[in-house]
């Protein structure tokens, strides 16, 4: 016999192919997250999925890794029993046995019954397993508003499934249902959130870092792989290019006027950014940036930062406080890694008068002193990339 959990989905208002898309997608990343660890298949039936386990006690882990899968609204452990009264009514005993144990307990049934040809309506079903609980436990009452437990029973075309707990799943689009991107990943709060915000619309991710050897170290390095571990928790494998930015800032700041060294060096990202973005096949950039933060990003300095890319730029957190990102990085894991101490290139080159308003002419007039192609193209040799996945949640 297989152990169940059910799971359900959101986003539907999808239609047609969208939605067996969809569907096939949340169910193959299912399998995958749960991995060889918690032996699984999983099934698809109408507007639900079924995770099937061969072994019982695996039920709690995998509970809890589907937290972890985007399109996932919630999931419940169930008993599946032949189509029959009888059979329906022990199982939903069996349910609330325990919970009802140890004290008072308000109750309803909730029957739904898309096989329409079980003899009984949902109405009928609703009546006959609640009044077989309250006649074995006496510890339950009806509440049909606000109940703490609700007994959910669906009678389907096979078999009937009866459930009760249901563990909340994070909502979304499961990853890979939209298209690839590519993640600025700095070692700091905001990128990584952003990334988990971009997995959350289904989009499958891919990260580039910039680093600086031998101003920044292997550590700073190690920090942002470990952030990649987390994100590869909730959306799989995670391709992490490293790019050596060390040439690029050395140049800048030997000829370039310094109040613009954040535009410029940004300008030189997205540049780097958008054609290793083309050559794995990413169709837009996504950044840890919102508005107001800091110098670079002031909207006269994100118009000219962005003006040498036509790729678009998602920046999830345009909406969000500091506080509100933050809290999701603790959410999500990767706020405990974002805050070890690491030497941002960034930081270690910010003049102490950044120039807030710059203007795409300044920028292109200062860019005149470099070989901006050749310091791109050098950048883009020497990236080295390393396939960061999963590992136990921090
Ligand atoms: P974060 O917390 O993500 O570092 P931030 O608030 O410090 O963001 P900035 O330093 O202005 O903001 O960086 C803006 C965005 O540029 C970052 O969110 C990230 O997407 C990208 N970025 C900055 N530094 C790097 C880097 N070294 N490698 C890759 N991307 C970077
Ligand atoms: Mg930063």
């Amino acid at each position: 016999m297989s152990h169940l959990v059910l799971v359900r989905y959101g986003e539907i208002g999808l239609k047609g192919q969208n939605r067996r898309l969809f569907e096939e997608q949340l169910a193959r990343n299912i399998h995958e997250a749960l991995g060889p660890q918690l032996p699984n298949r999983v099934r698809r039936a109408y507007g639900r999925l079924f995770v099937e386990l061969e072994r019982e006690e695996d039920v709690g882990a995998a509970l809890n890794r589907l937290r972890q899968v985007f399109g996932v609204v919630g999931a419940s452990p169930a008993l599946k029993v032949p189509l029959d009264i009888e059979a329906i009514k022990d199982a939903a005993l069996r349910l609330v046995r325990d919970k009802a144990a140890s004290g008072p307990l308000t109750f309803r049934v909730d029957a739904r019954r898309p096989n329409k040809s079980f003899p009984l309506t949902s109405q009928q079903i609703n009546e006959t397993v609640g009044t077989h609980l309250l006649r074995n436990m006496p510890n339950l009452q009806v509440q049909l508003k606000g109940s703490q437990l609700v007994v959910a029973i669906e009678v389907r075309e096979h078999a009937a499934y009866v459930y009760s707990d249901q563990v909340p799943g994070p909502g979304g689009l499961p990853v890979g249902a939209s298209s690839r991107a590519l993640l600025l990943l700095s070692g700091g709060i905001d990128s990584p959130v952003a990334g988990w915000m971009a997995l959350k619309r289904g989009i499958r991710l891919e990260a580039v870092h910039f680093h600086s050897p031998p101003f920044t170290s292997e550590r700073s390095l190690a920090k942002v792989e470990d952030l990649s571990k987390v994100l590869a928790r909730w959306g799989g494998v995670v391709r992490l290019h490293v790019v050596h930015f060390t040439e690029i800032q050395t140049e800048l700041r030997r000829r370039c006027p310094h109040d613009l060294m954040i535009t410029l060096m940004r300008r030189f990202m997205l540049r780097i950014a958008e054609s290793l973005a083309r050559q794995v096949g990413a169709l837009a950039l996504v950044t840890g940036e919102s508005v107001g933060q800091v110098a670079s990003q002031t909207l006269e300095s994100m118009a000219s930062i962005n003006a040498v890319t036509c790729m678009p730029i998602l920046r999830p957190l345009v909406g969000f406080d500091k506080q509100e990102i933050v809290a999701r990085a603790q959410e999500i894991g990767t706020y405990p890694i974002s805050i070890r101490p690491y030497e941002d290139c960034c930081t270690l080159f910010v003049p102490e008068h950044p120039a807030t308003r710059p203007t795409i002419a300044e920028a292109e007039e200062a860019e005149r002193a470099l070989d901006v192609q050749g310091l791109v193209e050098r950048a883009l040799a020497g990236i080295q990339t390393r396939v960061v996945g999963p590992e136990e949640p921090v």
